[in-house]
């Protein structure tokens, strides 16, 4: 049972912890805390919605309990289970949308246990698609008097795509796409689906975003890149198709199996259309060196709900995983990431991003797909006068069960990177800098022995 107690009279008898806690729960539902000492009789609790007894002693609760009995009180007793018409529950509240837990008084460190799991279960915004809901809900009653499609109508609006925009905080879009669902049952269209751009992390599954790890389970297709590993396929829904339009590492080569972009942005476009939750699954970030950024625009082009899914990007991925830290109050103050596949353009900025490494400062720089073009990369950075010594480190799989670290000095990055380019090399990322030279690989071992 939910009680309304707004306005209503509560009362809390006895001092102490326990009381004051349950006196604050209970202004908090907005009732009338009457506080009482010990002594109360059964004409102080009259007309009470509920009391609270906390006096410590078991001859003090018992006393009160049957005053508030007396009064036709139902009542809760601290830490006697024994002594209560009703317990409190531990309680999730994210804006109105309330879950309780109870154990029956068995277990509060299992409720408590028990809520931190669904604490980080729901997605954060779960009130504003309560709100969402609200807003629409004498509307839609009133418009779909068909019963089964009045409920596909609220089935769609808390499950799809109006309800990813409010879950992602975009709750003007969200109103927007639920008007033209409203619209839509009305005229008896079928509606359009949506499309998640999802950062899917560097490769351990362990480092999806929860969100991501959401969507993964609702979607009805998942459009992948190659470089995105089967443990992280796995935790897709049973029956989700999974299409694999395989870019590779770099983006540019279009093996058989490639897709060329302008052919991915048309499916996904195709497949909302089609009224599919669709998600476009890329390796990291989808916003670094991903092409996010043009699938994002293909589907608004064409007025379709889209979201985007932030991801763990390959060079924080690397990093920590090497135990290199990016920026460091003795050796780098700015990090910067640069693809590598610039390095034998001339429009590459690598000279200004040489000085700025040997700067008063420091400064580091990580470069995706540049295994291949390490020795054009190393060119370029002592042509501009880097020093030869400058620490490099290649993290090749990082984060995944094959990950290879190589450290080394620029003087030696083509050789280091031979290492992570022959036969079935995984992706590689190279970084550059003083912070290179702290990566575990070139220190002690992570693990300590301990006698
Ligand atoms: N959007 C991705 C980058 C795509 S470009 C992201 O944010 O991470 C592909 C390049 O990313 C690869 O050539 C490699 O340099 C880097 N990369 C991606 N995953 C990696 C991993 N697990 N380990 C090392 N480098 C990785």
């Amino acid at each position: 049972m939910f009680f309304d107690l707004a306005g209503r009279k509560v009362v809390v008898a006895g001092d102490g912890l326990a009381a004051d806690r349950r006196a604050e729960t209970a202004r908090s539902a907005g009732a009338n805390v009457v506080r009482l000492a010990a002594t109360a009789t059964a004409a102080d609790f009259r007309g009470a919605a509920a009391a609270f007894i906390a006096t410590g002693t078991l001859e003090g609760d018992t006393a009160l309990q049957r005053a508030a009995k007396a009064a036709g009180v139902p009542v809760n007793v601290a830490d006697r289970p024994a002594l209560c018409d009703f317990i409190l529950p531990a309680i999730v509240d994210r804006d109105g949308v309330v879950v309780a837990i109870s154990t029956g008084g068995a277990s509060p460190t299992l409720a408590s246990i028990l809520r931190g799991r669904i604490e980080a279960a729901l997605p954060e915004r779960i009130g504003a698609l309560a709100k969402l809901a609200k807003t629409f809900r004498a509307q839609a009653n009133a418009l779909i008097p068909d019963p089964a499609r009045r409920r596909g109508f609220w089935r769609r609006l808390v499950e799809g795509p109006a309800a990813r925009l409010a879950l992602a905080g975009d709750e003007a879009g969200a109103r927007r796409v639920a008007l033209g669902e409203l619209d839509a049952v009305r005229r008896r269209l079928s509606p359009v689906g949506i499309a998640h751009i999802v950062g899917a992390g560097p490769g351990d599954p362990d480092l999806l975003t929860l969100r991501a790890a959401q969507l993964l389970q609702e979607a009805d297709a998942i459009l992948h890149d190659e470089l995105v590993p089967a443990a992280i396929l796995g935790r897709a829904r049973r029956d989700a198709e999974l299409v694999s339009v395989g870019k590779r590492a770099g983006g540019k080569e279009r093996g058989s199996a490639g897709w060329a972009q302008a052919e991915i942005e048309a499916e996904l476009v195709r497949r909302v259309l089609a009224g599919q939750t669709v998600v476009r699954l890329k390796a990291g970030d989808p916003f670094i060196f991903g092409r996010g950024g043009e699938e994002v625009d293909a589907l608004r082009a064409a007025g379709l709900p889209v979201s985007v899914v932030p991801g763990i990007t390959a060079a924080l991925a690397c990093a920590a995983s090497a135990g290199i830290p990016l920026t460091h109050r003795r050796f780098a103050s700015a990090v910067t990431f640069v693809t590598g596949h610039g390095a034998e353009g001339r429009e590459a900025a690598w000279p200004a991003l040489a000085a700025q490494v040997g700067e008063k400062g420091g400064h580091t720089i990580a470069i995706y797909m540049g295994a291949t073009e390490a020795s054009a990369v190393r060119d370029r950075l002592l042509d501009a006068g880097m020093d030869p010594a400058t620490p490099v480190a290649i993290v090749e799989n990082g984060t995944r069960p094959d990950e290879r670290v190589s450290v080394g000095q620029l003087s030696d990055l083509a050789r280091l990177a031979a290492i992570h380019t022959r036969g079935e090399a995984g992706p590689s990322l190279i970084i550059v800098g003083e912070v290179a030279g702290l990566a575990a690989a070139a220190g002690q071992p992570l693990l300590a022995e301990v006698s």
